[in-house]
């Protein structure tokens, strides 16, 4: 008995050295490595039961006739709600794969004025349902090296939000220019703005200024985090400024 305690002892501490000895070459990368794989998995296993649940959702709504109105508008809430987590855990997975570089990164020749020419065409629809002008303007032809596929989410979340926190009528405006050696995009809106207390919260994973409307509107309060992660990963500069109530303004520079 004696004899299987100490071993079982000696054991533990072996355990416990090889434990240790794994913690002291890279602790806290290994531990930001795992969480974020851990945050990508359990994204990635969401999104099945999502889908089954909007599916199933779907199935009794197209059966209508059957329910009264206020089981319809339920119904509809638990649509809204189950495309809302999916949009969440998307935005997850994207991030997730961003911070543990798990994303195949292309490296192409990006034609500036292109890129910002295709995202105003993606998000015309969007713009006319608001009411809303894009518009880009282009001095030179800068061309950057890049992923044109994480490009384009970058410019498209910026271009979503230079949209969703407008106003009627409004308009937004995206710019290509270069600067020496330096490309820069800038998207600017004519919206509702962000007052200074924010700023230096924007960065923040799920920050939202106002809670109520981005949810509304349908936001997660992730988009920055993922356009600001993909452009710095292009060894680019991310600047926000903003004027309450007049105008926000997003500026990306890039090495040529
Ligand atoms: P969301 O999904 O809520 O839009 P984001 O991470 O894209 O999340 O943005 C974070 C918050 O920053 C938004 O909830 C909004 O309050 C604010 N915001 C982002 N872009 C703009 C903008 N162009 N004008 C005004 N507010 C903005």
């Amino acid at each position: 008995l004696l004899l299987g305690i100490g071993s079982v002892a000696l054991l533990g501490a072996g355990i416990g050295g090889l434990f240790l000895s794994n913690r002291a070459l890279a602790p806290a990368r290994l531990a930001w490595t795992n969480q974020q794989r851990f945050i990508a998995d359990a994204s990635h296993e969401l999104r099945t039961p999502l889908t089954l649940m909007h599916a199933d959702a779907d199935v009794l709504l197209r059966g209508r006739k059957h329910f009264d109105a206020d089981d319809v508008e339920l119904l509809q809430d638990i649509v809204s709600e189950v495309n809302h987590m999916a949009r969440i855990s998307d935005n997850l997975l994207t991030l997730a794969r961003l911070d543990t570089n798990a994303t195949h990164r292309e490296h192409e020749v990006i034609d500036l004025p292109q890129l910002a020419q295709a995202g105003a065409r993606r998000v015309q629809t969007l713009a006319e349902q608001r009411e809303i002008s894009v518009k880009v303007e282009a001095t030179g032809d800068p061309h950057i090296i890049g992923d044109p596929m994480l490009l384009e989410q970058a410019v498209l979340i910026l271009l979503d939000n230079a949209i969703k926190y407008n106003r009627s009528g409004g308009q937004v405006i995206l710019s290509v220019s270069e600067q020496g050696k330096r490309a820069i995009l800038q998207i600017r809106d004519t919206g509702i703005g962000i007052a200074a207390e924010h700023l230096p919260h924007l960065g923040e994973r799920f920050y939202r200024v106002d809670k109520a409307r981005s949810r509304q509107i349908g936001g997660t309060g992730l988009g920055l985090s993922i356009a600001r992660r993909i452009i710095l990963d292009h060894n680019g500069e991310f600047t926000l400024t903003s004027v309450p109530q007049q105008s926000t303004t997003v500026t990306l520079t890039f090495p040529m």
